[in-house]
């Protein structure tokens, strides 16, 4: 039994999705690559939404994946988690920050180089993290100890603090990347960026190399951290905000935001699909009788209590027949008991077999005893039923004990409608009392019991049709 995502096989349907999603993003960066450095329009509210985004989608994989961990207790969730919840922290920080969203030169007491330099942290630390975490699968594959995935989840939130506060606080100390303008083409040239960019690469080419992409997650990751150097990529090559790349930058870091998530929920609705189709199945078999296959008497009781109240309710018809197969003891005496059961099963099998009606049901009443249950039926057409089974028991020619005769039934037939009102218990009753009548008619016939109340007691007319 597969405990979490991390176990999910990809299938070939699965790499044909990230491969496809793989190669437009890599498609759009190089039609967009040469035009880059081209300057956009300044589409102010971009930058809040694209922040929220990244937050949100982030902080949402981050909140999954340590439900995974919660499940697997394996750490490589944990520090997964951590990834994501540094980048959706430090996403929300730099929103903050940044110059002209909330104030002009940014919150927190930011200067003009804060929010690039959380960029940078922000765009080499996610897959440094990621890269934590494949040595973390790999050195503690099954390490089930609480404490260290709490440490790694804090640890990347703690992490995504000092950065931010490194660039908030070390404004004055930090390199100047920005020029006055937004234009940011030194930080392209800039160590950093030749870090952040290698960080990229290598996570990227370690995480394929070592996971082969063989599970789903490490699949979609693959694609995360792929648009992640693309994002990497079009924003060193772009220069200045709000030109061509920076914002086909940002796009391809809502991709890499997303592509986890998209796979989570995607993966989490179809287990919870098969988890409905699983318990359905598991009713559905819980309320079958082991041996015959049809409904056994657990579900009849309470299916009949309903099918009573409801024909109470409505005024339609209800119709009940009890039935016992003839001689049954001698079959047993004579065959042997598994010989016995296979009878009973094909018996069980012509009855369902039999019946036409959705709403029609047969069940095991006990021993060789079934009992069928007709909704919205009158007793003619309950009686046509009831001689249509008998006929086809007979017709199914299963050799009795007694040379030259097959096994038959005898059926009790008990119709309620409008005028009469048994109870569910009478009614019962009353196809017993058919059914007794339909032995002692010589077997193998119908016959109903129709109840009447008369001074002193009950009153029993009984009709039998033979074969
Ligand atoms: P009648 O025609 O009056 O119903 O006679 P009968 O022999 O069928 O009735 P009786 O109640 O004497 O015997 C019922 C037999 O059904 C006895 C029991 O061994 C057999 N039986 C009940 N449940 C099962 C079962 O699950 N498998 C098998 N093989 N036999 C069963
Ligand atoms: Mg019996
Ligand atoms: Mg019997």
């Amino acid at each position: 039994m597969q405990t979490s995502l991390i176990h999910l096989p990809s299938t070939s349907k699965d790499r044909l999705a990230a491969a496809i999603t793989a190669a437009i993003a890599l498609i759009g960066a190089f039609i967009v690559w040469p035009h880059a450095r081209q300057p956009g329009p300044v589409i102010v509210p971009f930058l809040p939404i694209f922040a929220t985004w990244v937050t949100l989608t982030e902080g949402l994989t981050a909140f999954l994946l340590w439900t995974q961990y919660r499940i697997s207790g394996r750490l490589l969730f944990a520090t997964l988690s951590g990834a994501y919840a540094f980048v959706s922290l430090i996403a929300a920080i730099q929103l903050i920050v940044f110059p002209g969203v909330f104030s002009a030169g940014g919150l927190l007491g930011a200067g003009p180089q804060t929010a690039i330099w959380i960029w940078v942290f922000w765009h080499g630390g996610f897959p440094a993290l990621v890269t934590v975490s494949l040595a973390a699968r790999s050195w503690a594959p099954s390490l089930r100890n609480r404490a260290s995935g709490h440490v790694a989840l804090l640890g990347a939130l703690s992490l995504a603090s000092c950065c931010a506060a490194l660039a908030i606080v070390g404004k004055d100390v930090l390199p100047v990347v920005v020029a006055s303008g937004g234009s940011y083409s030194n930080l392209s040239s800039s160590p950093a960026a030749l870090i952040v960019e290698a960080t990229c690469l290598a996570a990227l080419g370690l995480h394929v190399s070592t996971t082969r992409l063989r599970s789903l997650m490490d699949l979609w990751l693959a694609v995360a951290l792929l648009a992640a150097l693309i994002d990497v990529t079009l924003t060193l090559s772009a220069g200045a905000r709000y030109s061509v790349g920076w914002y086909a930058a940002r796009l391809a870091s809502m991709l890499s935001s997303s592509a986890v998530l998209g796979m989570l929920i995607y993966e989490t609705t179809g287990l919870y699909r098969k988890l409905t189709d699983t318990h359905e199945k598991l009713l559905e078999s819980s309320a079958r009788d082991g041996l015959t296959g049809v409904f056994n008497r657990a579900y009849f009781d309470e299916r009949y209590s309903r099918e009573h109240a409801l024909a109470a309710s409505s005024g339609y018809p209800l119709c009940v027949l009890l039935i016992d197969v003839d001689n049954f003891k001698a079959y047993n005496d004579t065959f042997g008991h598994l010989a016995g059961d296979d009878c009973l099963r094909k018996v069980a099998h012509a009855l369902t077999e039999t019946l036409a009606r959705t709403g029609d049901f047969v069940a095991r009443y006990g021993g060789e005893e079934f009992v069928v249950v007709l909704p919205a039926c009158d007793a003619a057409a309950g009686l046509a039923v009831a001689e249509k089974l008998r006929a086809a028991v007979e017709s199914a020619t299963l050799p009795a004990p007694r040379p030259g005769t097959v096994v038959t039934i005898s059926v009790g037939l008990a119709c309620r409608d409008a005028a009469s009102r048994q109870t569910a218990k009478a009614l019962l009753e009353a196809a017993d009392a058919g059914l007794y009548a339909a032995k002692a008619g010589g077997r193998n016939r119908v016959a109903s019991a129709r109840f009447g109340k008369a001074s002193g007691g009950l009153v029993r007319q009984t009709s039998a049709s033979s074969s």
